[in-house]
């Protein structure tokens, strides 16, 4: 990339902003997690995660995480947490068929949207995840970052959901992404917002700052900037309602307090254990540890809804929640 400049074996510094392609950047002396500080573009506000990870670094930190992220869900589950989406592509595009969820997992969402009568099929880099989504829920994934080049204008919608903070050039991702739509296709983009109410209160202690997990932090002003050129916003707003973010702000307010080390120790624990399926033992555990945690997440949020109807009108929710098609004058492809 001619956009860095090596500074040490496993990092590079920015030169240019992933988003407006500007130099004016800046450090700021905000500490994130794991020695890395928050970078800002002071042209177009865009925050990142500094120095940035390469490639090979980020492929042995994900190798390193535990399988504890993944597990399996019932239909009826995946058909209720699928309502949301459906409702945003009947809107959006309502003679849709075909979709693809870029960084699937293990293909929860794709059961359900199956289940809702689409074709679907994901790609996905974690093998374990692949592996997982053909076992547990009968969908196609492919084991790569993108679909085969066979697959190129085909799919209806798109969904890259809670992906694009973990890429190390969100623009360029986006403009691959895009190659793969049919005519009228649509992008459906979620990501935390670095302008929610949890950040505004907890700052870099807000779990939303993890690099080198999240590299790439968005309001909604600049996850709009870094869609294609030739794509037009249809929906940009913010999602309170994932029922995480009491879970969050829990986990930011023990760090405030400086019980930091302990979860920090605990999260790295758990992060430095191999992937392998087979531990289920100890991996049940976790998972009965962080379903309880986001059950009472989700309970407190439902009963507050008045309070988190406001914070999503004032653009303070939790998460940011993008639709956008490819404008009519560039439907013609090269
Ligand atoms: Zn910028």
């Amino acid at each position: 990339m001619q956009e860095i400049i090596e500074i040490e074996k496993t990092h590079t510094v920015l030169t240019k902003c992933p988003v407006c392609k500007d130099n004016n950047l800046a450090y700021s002396n905000n500490s994130l997690r794991n020695d890395y500080s928050l970078g800002v573009c002071n042209t177009c506000n865009f925050k990142y995660a500094h120095p940035r990870p390469k490639i090979e670094f980020l492929v042995d930190y994900y190798n390193s995480i535990s399988s504890v992220r993944f597990y399996k869900e019932s239909d009826e589950k995946a058909l209720k947490d699928t309502k949301k989406l459906n409702r945003m592509i009947l809107k959006n595009h309502p003679e849709a068929k075909n979709i693809l969820e870029i960084g699937c997992s293990t293909g929860y969402y794709l059961r359900g949207l199956k289940l809702r009568g689409f074709e679907v099929c994901g790609s996905e880099l974690s093998e374990d995840a692949v592996n997982l989504a053909r076992e547990w829920y009968n969908v196609e994934v492919f084991a790569s970052e993108f679909p085969p080049p066979s697959h190129l204008n085909k799919y209806d919608v798109i969904i890259i959901h809670h992906v694009i903070e973990h890429v190390m050039n969100p623009k360029d991702f986006l403009e691959q992404a895009s190659n793969y739509l049919s005519d009228k296709g649509i992008f459906i983009i979620e990501t935390p917002n670095v302008n929610s109410m949890g950040i505004k209160l907890f700052r870099n202690n807000y779990p939303v700052f993890c690099p080198p997990g999240h590299l790439n932090f968005f309001s909604k002003s600049t996850l709009e900037k870094v869609l294609p050129e030739n794509h037009k916003p249809l929906e940009s707003k913010t999602a309170s309602a994932n029922g995480y973010v009491i879970y969050n702000c829990i986990n930011a307010f023990l760090a405030t307090i400086n019980l930091k080390g302990a979860i920090d120790n605990k999260i790295s624990k758990k992060e430095t254990i191999k992937s392998n399926i087979k531990t289920k033992a100890s991996n049940n555990r976790k998972y009965s540890y962080l379903k309880m945690m986001y059950k009472f997440s989700k309970i407190t949020q439902t009963i507050l809804y008045p309070f988190f109807f406001l914070i999503d009108k004032a653009g303070l929710g939790e998460n940011l929640s993008l639709v956008s098609r490819i404008k009519k004058n560039n439907l013609i492809k090269n």
